[in-house]
Parts: C-alpha cells; structure tokens; sequence
C-alpha cells in the first residue's frame, strides 16, 4: 500500500516532510520516481499529468492537494472505483475571509482611486460610504464561502449569500437556485464568487448576470478564472455598469503579458494567492484519510462526482 505524490507544478518537499513527521509508516513516494504503480492506492495531486491515472491499476483514493477538484475531475482516467475527496481546512477558509475582506474594505474605501491619484500627486478627499450601508452578494455558501459571508456580516456589511440548496444563515439572507438569482444579484453591490468550477457554473458571471448587479457594483472572484466571460467583464467596465474587479483567479494563469486585465485601471489582480494549502494544516486530514482507506471505513471531506464539487 502506497501514497503516491502527483503535482508536477508543485514544490512536494514540504508535503512529504509534513506527512512524513506525522506518519512515518507510510509508504510514500513522488511521482515520476514511483515505480511500483500497482502499489500505490492512494494518490494525493495537484495538476496531474492528464491521463495519468490509466497507468495505476490499484488506485482507491484520489485526494485533491486543495479545495477545488475542477481540473481533477476533467481527468478521463479516473477509475471509476476511486473515491475523491479534497481539503477543508480552517486556515485555508480564514485566509480567504483575509483576502475577500481586505477586497471589500479597499474596495469601499477607495484605495485604488487613491493610488491613482497619489500617482498625479492629487489630494482629493472622497466622501467614504459606511460599510453598514454597503451589501456584499457570496456566491456559493459551502465550506468556505459561509465563513466568509459570517465574517463580513461580523465587519458590518449586509450580507446576501446564493447557494444551489435553501439554507438557512443567521445574520445573512440567503437565496437559491436559477430562479432566486436575479434577487439575490440586483441586492449585491459587492459581488463574490467561491462557487466550485463546474460544468452548471462555467462562465456563471457573464453579461447578462452581470447585467443584474447594481450600477456601480463591484466584483471579486477568488474562484475560479472560468467562472468569468472575461470580454464580458471589460464591457461592463467600460460602459460604467461596474465600477471595478479584483481578480485573484482568470481563464489563463499566469495572466498572459499582452492580456487587458494587467493595466487596466479598475482591474486589481493577484497571481492566485487568496488562499493557500498549507501543507502541515492539512497533512492530519490526508493521512486520517489514508488509514481510513486502509480500515475500509467512510473518507472525509467526499466529492460528488456527479454534481463536480
Ligand atoms: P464547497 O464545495 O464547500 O461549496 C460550494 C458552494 O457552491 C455550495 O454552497 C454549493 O451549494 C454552491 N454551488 C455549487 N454549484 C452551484 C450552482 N450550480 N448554483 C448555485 N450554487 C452552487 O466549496 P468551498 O467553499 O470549499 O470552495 C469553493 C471554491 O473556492 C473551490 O471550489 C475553489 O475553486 C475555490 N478556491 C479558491 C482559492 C483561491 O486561492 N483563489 C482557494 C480555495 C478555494 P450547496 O451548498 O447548495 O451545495
């Protein structure tokens, strides 16, 4: 019984230190050096080479190295026996609420229009807008997005949140499915997306949702690049429907030199860094995992292959 590290675009030192302190009795190899493949039952990935999966005949548990399995699910060699599970981590949840509110405060307080003006050495006072006046839209309230819509309800924003289910959040108005959409878009000023990538949310924030936000409104998307038509954003900025964007993810990462987004001037980017796995938060959870399988008992934190999340 093998765990095999698959993350090609991954440094996987600290990974293999982290697991390793842990649970010394594991046999743990890194890809492409795994030789015995039909040994390995557990791959942990991140990026896999596609296709990769054909080539070990004994796989049990694929565990996502992060929150998002969107790129692994696209993944034909999945065997169909495999069991997918993915992160849930505290850290990675409270580093996003850092991002996402450090987005909306610099957002509301005009420090992009302040830089710029720093720039021209202009001293203008704006007048700010009081965050309680404010309502930020979460779109989609799993693991991460609901503690991020229950943190900036504690800052003071009105929160509205969207999910696929009804829920029910203290302190937030939740809305769901296709047909509360509308509603739950023309109440976000501030709109943020932590919706998994998925074949029912691909392109999800295009002109015509986009459209239903109100004038003004801003948007943030710390999900995935291919949530966003991204000429369908430029649009909406040039014609003053909304007043900017804050993009930690895009379709093309890293962002391609010649691509529009880099200087345009209500765009703030960032190279995917909203919220990382850090490799010794998560290292109990895989190896729980891992003896899970072994003891033939249920796994954490399951995808649904079907719905893709
Ligand atoms: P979860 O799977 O826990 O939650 C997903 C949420 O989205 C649920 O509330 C779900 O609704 C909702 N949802 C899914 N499909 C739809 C749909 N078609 N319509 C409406 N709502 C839908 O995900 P996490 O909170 O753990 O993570 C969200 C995403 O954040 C990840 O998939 C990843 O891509 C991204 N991420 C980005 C990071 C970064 O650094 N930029 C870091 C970490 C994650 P319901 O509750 O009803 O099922």
């Amino acid at each position: 019984m093998t765990l095999s590290l698959i993350c090609p675009t991954k440094y996987s030192a600290p990974w293999v230190a982290a697991i390793e302190a842990i649970a010394p009795e594991i046999d743990l190899r890194v890809w492409p050096d795994d030789d015995d493949k039909a040994d390995v039952t557990f791959a942990l990935v991140w990026a896999q080479p596609e296709g990769i999966f054909a080539e070990y005949p004994n796989l049990q548990v694929i565990s996502s190295m992060g929150a998002g399995v969107d790129n692994l699910l696209q993944d034909p060699s999945i065997p169909e026996q495999a069991t997918i599970v993915r992160i849930v981590d505290p850290r990675l949840v409270s580093q996003m609420g850092d991002y996402v509110l450090a987005a909306t405060l610099n957002h509301v307080r005009q420090f992009p229009t302040y830089a710029q003006q720093q720039q021209q050495q202009q001293w203008q006072p704006l007048q700010p807008r009081n965050i309680d006046e404010v309502t930020v839209g979460m779109m989609g309230l799993g693991q991460i997005g609901r503690a991020v819509a229950n943190r900036l309800a504690q800052a003071g924003f009105q929160v509205v949140g969207w999910s696929r289910g009804a829920k029910i959040m203290a302190g937030v108005t939740v809305f769901a499915g296709k047909n509360q959409m509308q509603d739950f878009l023309s109440a976000s000023e501030i709109l943020v997306c932590l919706l998994p990538l998925t074949s029912a949310t691909e392109n999800i924030l295009n002109a015509e949702t986009l459209a239903q936000l109100p004038q003004g409104a801003y948007l943030i998307n710390v999900a995935r690049g291919n949530h966003l038509v991204e000429e369908d954003l430029l649009s909406l900025l040039d014609d003053d429907h909304l007043s900017g964007a804050c993009l930690d993810v895009v379709s093309q990462e890293p962002l391609p030199q010649e691509h529009p987004f880099w200087s345009h001037p209500k765009i703030t980017i960032t190279p995917h860094i909203a919220s990382l796995t850090d490799p010794v938060s998560v290292a109990p959870q895989i190896v729980e995992n891992y003896r899970r399988m072994m003891a033939r008992q249920p796994l954490l934190n399951q995808v649904d292959r079907q719905q893709g999340y």
